[in-house]
């Protein structure tokens, strides 16, 4: 057997955008340039409330979520900002806070300087911003607004508000062709020009153009990979990326996985949401998890140790194997908000939770630490790999629980204090 030529790794293309700088305090999050792709997330509480809202923003940035955005829509809700970003000063959570804002973002930001002040972004949505001679002059008043302060604005355009006059008017144009475009192409061109005419309009006015942040939210998968190879190719701004209205669960999951993914690949997409519908009860935090798995399958983020498993089969018929992965998965998440700080690139820990001796050892010794079931039946013994060696048998009822603290005890031993200056 000749080796020919060897197989290269995939690596995400990489298009160079321009960095802003989203900053509260002393912590800066950059986006765009050589800053890692961002995770982001919207708050769906009544910004009114103020506790309420403060207490979901630190649930989401303890998830990860990098940036969040939270709704301004009203008076109370502007006049409630600034104590929603007190109540997070205070719980030590200086995760920069952006504000959405439709309709009246003009009147807001002006009214309520203390709204102003507390954001770390805003967003305006060109196609909400007021129609004919009253766009030019509520957009321009946001902008100036965001000069005075000196904060980033994200031109946020949305297929479901699209600028109606924009796209009239190239409809006109598109009836004007000899060979006119297809509805949906002059779809793609609004939406791509209401985001570009926006930028320029605010970089006249004397906006940096390192303060600008685009993008251009469809809810289908290639539809969003049209506009933003469109986009990226177009300017050289930062672009926030996410497929609107995802849905729920699984749907909203995948179309939103599908549509990142290609797009990251190439390079495209400074900052990313997941706009998960949450089910009754369920966390908001889920779109932080999906988000970050994104990014973390892709090689682009680590957030969390990773768990290897397989997906069971006739050798693990019993719930020990599920029970024993939930657990593990569960239990890393969980501590990840302490071990952040505590052991530093713990992140990047590969773990192995596998069902039975068929893949099991084998997966067990690429992970650096791996647990292997025996498979149904047989007796609870389970061998522990670490570093690629077999250390330890673990046996009996509490094998998750055992398993945990060998977990712990690796991740002291090697991300601890006493190992990052040995
Ligand atoms: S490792 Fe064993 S239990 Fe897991 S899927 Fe493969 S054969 Fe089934």
């Amino acid at each position: 057997m000749e080796l020919n030529e060897p197989i290269e790794s995939a690596g995400s293309g990489a298009r160079r955008s321009r960095q802003a700088r989203v900053a509260w305090g002393s912590r800066v999050v950059s986006v765009g340039g050589d800053a890692p792709v961002r995770v982001q997330s919207m708050t769906n509480t009544a910004t009114a409330d103020a506790i309420a809202t403060a207490i979901q923003v630190k649930e989401l940035a303890q998830a990860g979520s990098e940036l969040v955005r939270i709704t301004v829509d009203t008076p109370e809700a502007a006049k409630a900002v600034a104590h929603v970003r007190e109540q997070l000063d205070r719980m030590g959570i200086d995760v920069p806070l952006i504000g959405d804002f439709h309709y009246n973002g003009h009147r807001l930001l002006s009214d309520f300087p203390d709204c102003a002040k507390a954001l770390s972004k805003y967003r305006i949505n060109p196609g909400n911003v007021g129609k004919g001679d009253k766009h030019d002059r509520q957009f321009a008043q946001m902008i100036e607004v965001a000069m005075r302060w000196d904060k980033p604005v994200r031109i946020g355009v949305n297929w479901g508000s699209l600028d109606q006059e924009l796209l009239a008017a190239l409809m006109d144009e598109n009836g004007r062709r000899a060979t006119p475009w297809s509805a949906k192409q002059v779809m793609y061109e609004a939406l791509v020009r209401s985001a570009l005419e926006s930028a320029d309009q605010a970089h006249k006015m004397g906006l940096d153009a390192n303060q600008i942040i685009l993008s251009c939210k469809v809810s289908g998968v290639q539809d969003l990979v049209s506009v933003y190879r469109a986009l990226a190719r177009r300017c050289d701004y930062a672009l926030h990326l996410g497929l609107t209205e995802a849905g729920m669960g699984t749907k909203g999951t995948v179309a939103s996985a599908t549509a990142l993914s290609i797009l990251l690949q190439e390079g495209i997409g400074d900052t990313i949401r997941v706009s998960l519908t949450p089910a009754p009860g369920e966390s908001r935090t889920q779109e932080v998890v999906v988000a970050s798995e994104i990014l973390q399958s892709l090689g682009l983020r680590s957030f969390v140790p990773s768990v290897t498993a397989c997906p069971g089969c006739g050798r693990t018929t019993s719930t020990t194997f599920q029970e024993l992965t939930q657990q593990i998965d569960d239990f890393l998440r969980a501590q990840m908000p302490v071990w952040r700080k505590q052991y530093p690139g713990v992140e990047k820990l590969k773990v192995a939770v596998m069902g039975c001796i068929v893949n099991g050892p084998g997966e067990s010794k690429h992970a650096d630490i791996g647990i292997s079931l025996p498979g149904t039946g047989e007796a609870p013994a389970a061998p522990v790999f670490i570093d690629g060696e077999k250390r330890m048998t673990l046996r009996g009822d509490t094998i998750a629980s055992d398993f945990q603290a060998v977990v712990q005890d690796y991740i002291a031993k090697r991300f601890g204090a006493d190992a990052q200056t040995a």
